[in-house]
């Protein structure tokens, strides 16, 4: 498929600006403009293939603009609280378009003969194939768990020799691959690579059974990584270089994400993907119960406004109360009264990466006052009023301290060891990682139970009313 000197200069543009797009989002000030390169250089590289003088069926390209319109605007309309699994679904369609296109080309090849199939299209379009396939069947399990379907074990679901099975399965399909690559043309080729795509989707829901909702986002950056590595394979197979690049940064960035997660966790690849994270832990019983000490929304007011420095630390409760806005009018009062204002950010606090940021700089809150957490660590300490909004794993001092707890060696936010401790929750239930939480019963910290969004709410009202000025 030759390309004119245009539609090759027009490939490098959408590469170009792709590279630029993944490095714009780096940056909330820049991210929209990252948005926006993305989306043209998608443009360009769809009307510059339609303008190939081989696309002769024009209808099925404007059917599958229109499907994709149809799937796409709804997906996009989704509440921040289901990007995770939006997420996720974007991914099953990048690996089932791959593994579609891989599938049209080798069956289009085996019927047109001997020479069609090269020995590296084929290696190209079986790894397209395996690639994409197990990330269609895998993104949608990893979908599905985090939309919390009924019928899907939330939990992780693990059976002796599951590991072995799941090599066995890989050893026949790579098995088969060897045999399709070396005689492509065989009668029996066809056969052979229907059994490799049907292996590569039993693979992929395998692949995702063993692992628990809490390693969800982390599996979805790596099935991003798989669906990325499936593109680059159809480059290949398609000889398309914007497709080679565009797969490339897709997968390396998959990649570097769930390495990213993975550190903010303190996990290891191969525990997140065999280490059946997130089993019901069995409760312990016995020793003294554990008592909360509550504190009433004017107690809390009176203390924050005598404070100097205030760290609020969000959590996925502040993203499920969408309190970001109310959080904003917080700081604006405490602001007004000459106090200084943090926000913590954890790595991992929320159900995705960056979910924090996007809230907070959705409420318009500067970026500025934004603060990492290894940088904010060194000045809890100093902070008069740690004040909790909806997190719990990630404060949790276990993490710290209790070698036998699921999240040690994970690096939190050192709330505990400031001056005093204010934690808004619903519940006395625990967060994601199903474990209870000491920070909640120390000396210094007090509870303000109720949604964050009313209770930061209330806050404010206190504020803004004066109540409590001294
Ligand atoms: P957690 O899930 O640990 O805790 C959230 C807390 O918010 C809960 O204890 C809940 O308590 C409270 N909450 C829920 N709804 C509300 C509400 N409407 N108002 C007030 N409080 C509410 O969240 P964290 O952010 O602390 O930690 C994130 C967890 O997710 C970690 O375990 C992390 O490893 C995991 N994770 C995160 C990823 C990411 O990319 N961000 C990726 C993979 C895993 P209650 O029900 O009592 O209100």
């Amino acid at each position: 498929m030759a390309m004119t000197g245009v539609t090759q200069f027009a490939y490098l543009v959408a590469s170009v600006l792709f590279i630029f797009a993944l490095h714009w989002m780096n940056a909330p000030a820049t991210a929209r403009r990252g948005v926006r390169a993305g989306v043209a250089a998608t443009a360009i590289a769809v009307v510059f293939t339609w303008a190939q003088p081989f696309i002769i069926h024009h209808w099925w390209i404007v059917g599958a603009i229109a499907a994709g319109f149809i799937v796409g605007v709804p997906l996009s309309m989704v509440p921040l609280t289901a990007v995770p699994q939006r997420t996720a679904l974007s991914h099953a369609f990048g690996g089932a378009a791959a593994g579609l296109v891989g599938t049209a080309e080798f069956y289009l090849g085996w019927q047109e003969g001997p020479g069609h199939l090269t020995t590296f299209k084929m290696v190209a379009l079986v790894l397209e194939c395996i690639l994409g396939y197990l990330t269609l069947t895998g993104s949608l399990m990893a979908a599905g768990k985090l939309q919390e379907i009924s019928w899907i074990p939330q939990r992780p679901v693990t059976y002796p020799g599951q590991n072995i099975v799941n090599l066995i399965l890989l050893a026949v399909a790579i098995g088969l691959a060897v045999a399709v690559i070396i005689n492509p043309t065989a009668p029996a080729a066809p056969l052979w690579f229907a059994i490799i795509i049907g292996l590569a989707l039993l693979f992929g829901f395998l692949l995702i059974i063993p692992i628990g909702g809490a390693d969800m986002p982390t599996v979805i950056a790596i099935l991003n990584a798989y669906a990325g590595l499936s593109a680059v394979a159809m480059g290949f197979a398609l000889d398309n270089r914007l497709l080679i690049t565009a797969g490339a940064l897709d997968g390396s960035s998959g990649l570097i994400l769930a390495i990213i997660m993975c550190k903010a966790m303190n996990r290891s690849f191969i525990n997140v993907l065999f280490g059946a994270f997130g089993q019901v832990q069995k409760v312990i019983v016995g020793g003294e119960a554990k008592v909360y000490k509550s504190e009433t929304v004017e107690g809390a007011a009176q203390v924050l406004e005598q404070a100097n420095l205030v760290v609020i630390i969000p959590g996925y409760g502040m993203a499920v109360a969408q309190a970001q806005h109310k959080i904003r009018e917080l700081y604006d009062q405490l602001k007004k009264r000459g106090i200084t204002v943090k926000f913590a950010i954890h790595p991992v606090a929320g159900r995705m990466p960056g979910h924090m940021n996007v809230l907070l700089a959705e409420a318009d809150i500067p970026y500025t006052d934004l603060v990492e957490m290894e940088e904010i660590n060194t000045d809890m300490p100093q902070a008069d009023v740690a004040l909790v909004v909806g997190a719990n794993d990630v404060v949790n001092p276990a993490a710290r301290t209790d070698k036998t707890s699921p999240i040690y060696g994970m690096p939190i936010i050192d709330a505990d060891k400031a001056r005093m401790v204010f934690a808004i929750k619903r519940s006395k239930n625990p967060g994601f990682a199903g474990i209870d939480n000491e920070l909640y019963f120390a000396d210094r910290t007090w509870m303000l139970f109720g949604d964050a969004k009313a209770v930061i709410g209330e806050l404010v009202k206190q504020l803004a009313s004066g109540s409590g000025m001294h």
